[in-house]
């Protein structure tokens, strides 16, 4: 009998795709892929975004697997390469790679390729993590314009750092910095992610480049996937394997980090933070029995949590399929529950987890 699940419904990251193409309707999509897309499930999830027109990850070796895996659309390397050995890889197996400071340009100056690369030039407008500055557009621009290893069109792209926050002016501060460099040139420009697709339309270009939200869930502050009509892919599932009563003042759990007020009953559910559940979840954070909302109660153990079901618990018996996050359960919730950001959750779910598509 499986225990913990992962249950990916793959027909609602096609509807999300569906939908990223409905915000941005004049943008091609770079479907955002790291960290096994989002702990989704890298090939398969790849696999089922037919409608993409490039995916994008973080690391060559992810972008090795998508091939591995039989995917044959154009790969986005978004930190770029790390070392000039890896351009013959890059070049081999169609990567693009973003360009975002002087060891990268120099490399592919000096590399002997047989063919050229094509480049993504990011340009840091504020964010202050990877690109170049605005000051330096320029030359850089040239330079990969006049390079033998570099294809013709070199793309443009950059990012934002407040996307998420719709009162911030640091986006609308960010665009015009972009816009005012890149107005020239007649390139193909990228700057929105999830935030930017969902929030900011101004900032659609030709290309948006989504994550979260082709998983179902919001990157916006204080909002859900479903407030902008989005489907959760994952749903994370355990069971009931124990349920007994507990006397008043009786702690739970490592450190007796909650003590019953009266006499109660306790539901041990199978799943903990060697699954990926955070380990930070508070008191009383929500998982679902039987349609039912109950909270956790004590230390979130490696591969345990107690769940307190009250005196009228409605019939709970091991067995019992517990859902923790998924569409009843939105898990943006749980991670404010647990003080971090749905991306580590999702990003957080572990091997042993078993995955279901369907
Ligand atoms: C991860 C990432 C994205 C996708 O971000 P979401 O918020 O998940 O949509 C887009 N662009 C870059 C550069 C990224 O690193």
């Amino acid at each position: 009998m499986r225990l913990v699940a992962a249950e990916i419904d793959l027909a609602a990251l096609a509807y999300n795709l569906a939908k990223v193409k409905r915000f941005a309707p004049h943008s091609k999509v770079m479907a955002v892929l790291k960290a096994n897309a989002y702990g989704h499930g890298l090939v398969t999830i790849a696999k089922h975004l037919a409608d993409a027109d490039a995916f994008a990850v973080a690391r060559v070796d992810e972008a090795l697997a998508l091939r591995a895996g039989g995917l044959t659309k154009p790969i986005v390397l978004l930190e770029g390469f790390f070392h000039p050995s890896d351009l013959p890889i890059l070049l081999a197996n169609n990567f693009q790679t973003i360009i975002h400071d002087e060891s990268q340009l120099q490399a592919l100056e000096q590399a002997e390729l047989e063919a050229p690369i094509a480049t993504w030039l990011k340009i840091d407008t504020g964010m202050h993590r990877l690109g170049i500055e605005p000051s330096q557009f320029t030359a850089f621009y040239q330079r990969l314009k006049a390079c033998q290893n570099v294809k013709e069109q070199v793309n443009l792209m950059t990012h934002f750092s407040c996307a998420d926050d719709l009162e911030s002016t640091k986006t609308e501060l960010q665009m015009t910095l972009f816009r005012q460099l890149v107005a020239e040139q007649g390139e193909s420009l990228c700057l929105a992610n999830s935030a930017g697709i969902l929030g900011w339309p101004q900032s659609h270009g030709d290309w948006v480049r989504p994550g979260l939200m082709m998983y179902g869930v919001s990157p916006m502050l204080d909002k859900i996937g479903q407030d902008h009509g989005l489907k959760p892919v994952m749903r994370l599932t355990t069971k009931v394997i124990a349920i007994r009563s507990i006397a008043a003042g009786e702690g739970v759990g490592y450190g007796a980090r909650w003590q019953s007020k009266s006499t109660t009953t306790l539901a041990i559910i199978a799943v903990g933070y060697g699954d990926g559940y955070p380990r930070h979840a508070k008191q009383g954070t929500p998982v679902i029995i039987k349609g039912k909302r109950y909270g956790i109660v004590g230390s979130v153990s490696m591969d345990m949590i107690t769940v307190d079901i009250g005196d009228n618990h409605q019939g709970i018996t091991i067995g019992d399929e517990v859902e923790m996050w998924g569409p009843n359960l939105p898990v943006e919730e749980i991670a404010q529950c647990a003080s971090t950001i749905p991306y580590e959750l999702l990003c957080n779910v572990t091997p042993r987890v078993s995955y279901e598509y369907s």
